[in-house]
């Protein structure tokens, strides 16, 4: 198997925590928890507003349903490949169990790349991928949401077409998370993740007695994770002392306007040009001396190469599988706290759990009322994975994959024989 992938880090991830539990379950149950229930691999052909045919290729893996329908992004990026997904769905699987939420795993991916596709083009690929992957979305199968390369306008023409195509206004139930409010979405969901992420960063500085207020940070990603987490860390009183994007990275040792930097990202979708700070390398961005480093970018961004230049004290893994296990180990013998994906970037498909309820039971959430549960939420299990890491003497990242496979087995153990 080709590391320093997506289903690389995952598989090695899930066989540290089958190794410490091999003594709680068997090994043939444990082996079987790992492997994906079905992966989907479909081509459309959608004709753009020019007229040209696109055949791409459309990926739907549902990793587990043990603990309910299985719930993921879309990720839509041009380099996505089954094994990806696969991997990202098998994240999620442990991400809603370590959350207590009544899901499994699942993931979906459109090779495809969002920045040369206009507005209209989009929608066209989004209702493609849709109509063909119908058959394996529902309440009770598979419930899509945003991911790299997709927002909750999608997820709108994603339940449009669903109830469109039973020539109804709505669907009985939901099918889909993430949507816009007006159609069903939950006010919140779209900075869930970030917010989520920064309640996790200060409940890990209280545990490491580092005070969030003027700690330096540093962010790489500048999108609905890493431009939210930038805002609300600001908000907290840390002083955010750089943030990258796609094209490079900013930086400001006294620390950066991150509502003006947001506003110029917003018109220009570039950081260069901010005058309040100067551009650097992104990747040299990740070695900065700091306290908190966020990574809220792609997969496998911290390796066996960078990790001993790692200088912040707590990396807050924002993105899935930002760290190779090679580093985890670098960076957990240079005692940097690790707070790991399954937990840190939980937040979103949390609040997509409050979303799905509301729409399940025909209510309606107030922002307010999501915010404080996603709080409680986080800091509960934060404390929950903090507690398990010191009474077994694990890091994090085993400690809540121990907690989440454990749940896993557990779901299996109680269906019975056959699932
Ligand atoms: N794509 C997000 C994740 O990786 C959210 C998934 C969801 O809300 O279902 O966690």
């Amino acid at each position: 198997m080709p590391t320093d992938t997506i289903l690389s880090n995952a598989t090695a991830n899930f066989n540290r925590a089958a190794e410490m539990l091999s003594g709680e379950f068997d090994r043939d149950l444990l082996d079987k928890i790992a492997q994906p229930k079905e992966k989907i691999e479909i081509t459309v052909g959608p004709q753009f507003d020019d007229g040209t045919i696109h055949t791409l290729k459309v990926f739907v893996v549902r990793h587990s349903d043990a603990l309910g329908p299985a719930k993921g992004g879309i990720r839509m990026t041009p380099d996505v490949t089954l094994d990806d997904v696969a991997g990202l769905a098998m994240e999620m699987t442990w991400k809603c169990a370590l959350m207590s939420l009544p899901f499994g795993g699942g993931k979906s991916g459109i090779v495809a790349d969002p920045h040369d596709l206009d507005e209209y083009n989009k929608e066209t690929l989004i209702r493609s991928y849709t109509r063909a992957a119908m058959r394996h979305i529902g309440p009770m199968i598979y419930v899509p949401a945003p991911d790299m390369g997709t927002n909750e306008r999608d997820m709108g023409y994603v339940k449009d077409t669903i109830a469109y195509s039973a020539g109804q206004a709505g669907t009985q139930g939901c099918y889909v998370t993430g949507k816009p409010v007006i159609l069903g979405g939950i006010p919140g969901r779209r900075e869930a993740t970030g917010r989520g992420v920064v309640e996790t960063v200060a409940e890990a500085c209280k545990a490491l007695d580092l005070s969030l207020t003027g700690a330096s940070a540093v962010v790489q990603g500048f999108g609905n994770v890493g431009g939210v987490a930038a805002a609300a860390l600001r908000q907290r009183g840390a002083k955010v002392i750089a943030v990258s994007d796609l094209h490079g990275a900013i930086h400001n040792p006294a620390g950066l306007d991150v509502p003006a930097l947001l506003e110029h990202h917003a018109k220009t979708s570039r950081l260069e040009g901010f005058p309040n700070g100067e551009a650097m390398d992104g990747k040299e961005m990740l070695e900065l001396p700091c306290d908190i480093l966020v990574a809220a970018a792609a997969a496998s961004q911290i390796t066996a190469e960078n990790a001993p230049r790692v200088k912040a004290k707590l990396l807050a893994e924002g993105a899935n599988s930002p760290t190779t296990p090679k580093a985890d180990e670098i960076l957990a013998e240079n005692n940097v706290f690790v707070i790991p994906d399954i937990l840190c970037n939980a937040g979103g498909v949390f609040v997509s759990y409050l979303e799905y309820t509301q729409e399940t039971q025909q209510e309606q959430w107030t922002e307010e009322e999501v915010r404080a549960r996603l709080a409680k939420r986080m800091c509960q299990k934060f404390a929950e994975v903090a507690s398990t890491a010191e009474a077994r003497k694990l890091s994090m990242r085993e400690a809540a994959m121990y907690q989440a496979v454990k749940t896993v087995a557990n779901a299996l153990i109680a269906r019975g024989k056959l699932p």
